[in-house]
């Protein structure tokens, strides 16, 4: 599977980039996770709009969520341009029924919800779920293709169970939000501490430092993770790929 960073940036995108957004590839089925500012606009960079095959959002949250109504929009002019039909399919959870309502634009995006409690079959991929600890309902997911597994936090506060969920990912991709000196539990998220002992306990073969913050420099993140987790630890950038 190719993974590909798409937009990376905590609560608002800076000039030119993007928020939370990563595309997922295999086999020519293409999905995208989390679709927040700016992602419609750069995921054109390394998918046609009218070949992204399904979405999946891990909370509703601006900085995950708000780019769904261009991207319904440009699904809508696709087929109406060409005269086809083709659909894209939207996954989200339940937990908070007036968003999630907004997945949906028929007939050409149709919403289906996913039982986190379950696991979830999309294309070629397997998605399960455990809830996070953030301020709205937000789901971590683990996603294999049967040989290689990879992790995302989405949003969250440090809590024991992430460990186990994300024990031996080929690639944990996680949010880092704070520096060190920072106590990020009431915002809901993590600092670069709790992501070099999640990474560590995890086993995590490899790290990618996401949700990055407006301020510092991202490199103390990188410096701080590793006196915690000796694994290769590297932070988002727009476009990069991990493929395996
Ligand atoms: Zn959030
Ligand atoms: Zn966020």
């Amino acid at each position: 599977m190719k993974f590909t960073v798409v937009g990376y940036w905590h609560g608002y995108p800076e000039a030119g980039e993007a928020s939370s957004g990563y595309l997922l590839e295999k086999d020519g089925f293409r999905l995208l996770i989390d679709c927040g500012s700016g992602v419609v606009s750069h995921l054109q960079k390394y998918c046609p709009l009218d070949q992204l095959d399904a979405l999946i959002v891990s909370h509703y949250h601006h900085d995950h969520f708000s780019d769904i109504g261009v991207l319904q929009y440009a699904r809508l002019v696709h087929n109406a341009w060409k005269g086809e039909e083709k659909k894209l399919i939207a996954y989200g959870h339940l937990h908070n029924k007036e968003k999630y309502n907004l997945l949906s634009y028929e007939p050409h995006v149709t919403a289906i919800p996913y039982n986190p409690a379950k696991v979830l079959n999309v294309g070629p991929f397997s998605i399960s779920f455990l809830q996070t600890k953030h301020p709205e309902p937000c789901f971590a997911m683990k996603i294999t293709d049967g040989n290689t597994t990879i992790v995302y936090t989405a949003d969250t506060s440090y809590f024991q169970e992430l460990h186990q969920f994300a024990l031996d990912s080929d690639l944990l991709i996680a949010e880092c939000t704070f520096y060190e000196h920072q106590d990020p539990t009431a915002a809901g998220h993590m600092n670069s501490r709790d992501v070099g002992i999640l990474a560590k306990n995890a086993n995590a073969k490899q790290l990618l430092l996401t949700h990055l913050p407006h301020f510092g420099d991202h490199n103390e993140l990188t410096k701080q993770v590793m006196s915690y987790y000796d694994g290769q630890t590297e932070l988002a950038k727009t476009g990069w790929t991990f493929e395996k």
